[in-house]
């Protein structure tokens, strides 16, 4: 799994082009009848982990990349919510594994996770 496998679809994980080198993997379910290319354990490149992150998927560093940013959740910007007292709709179906919901502001849709009732944590726009 040394290469993203969402930059490299051919491939399986062994050869793809230089940059889209995998820096995490993340897990994908088998899911009865429906028809998958692959599912189990994908590489993927710096350029596309924000893209599964964004699905609320967990992604998993490979060594050597644990302290990357993406996965250490230093942001260059801070997420700003303008909104003074957002209401929040939940909009996960399950509780994800670490605990959280994934909510979203009814007014201008901007997404958040939400631990128990008042822990939240803004993420931003998708
Ligand atoms: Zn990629
Ligand atoms: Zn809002």
């Amino acid at each position: 799994m040394q290469y993203c496998l969402l930059c490299n679809p051919d491939g399986n994980g062994t050869s793809g082009e230089d940059g889209t080198e995998a820096i995490g993997k993340y897990y994908v379910e088998d899911i009865p009848g429906e028809t998958q290319h692959t599912t189990g354990w994908h590489g993927i490149c710096e350029d596309c982990v924000p893209f599964i992150q964004g699905q609320g998927l967990e992604v998993i560093p490979l060594d050597g990349y644990e302290d990357h940013p993406l996965f250490t959740g230093n942001k260059d910007e801070d997420v700003e919510h303008e909104c003074d007292d957002p209401s929040w709709s939940k909009t996960s179906l399950v509780t994800e594994d670490d605990g959280f919901d994934w909510i979203e502001c009814e007014d201008c849709g901007i997404k958040a996770k939400r631990w128990g009732v008042n822990r939240i944590e803004v993420v931003g726009h998708e």
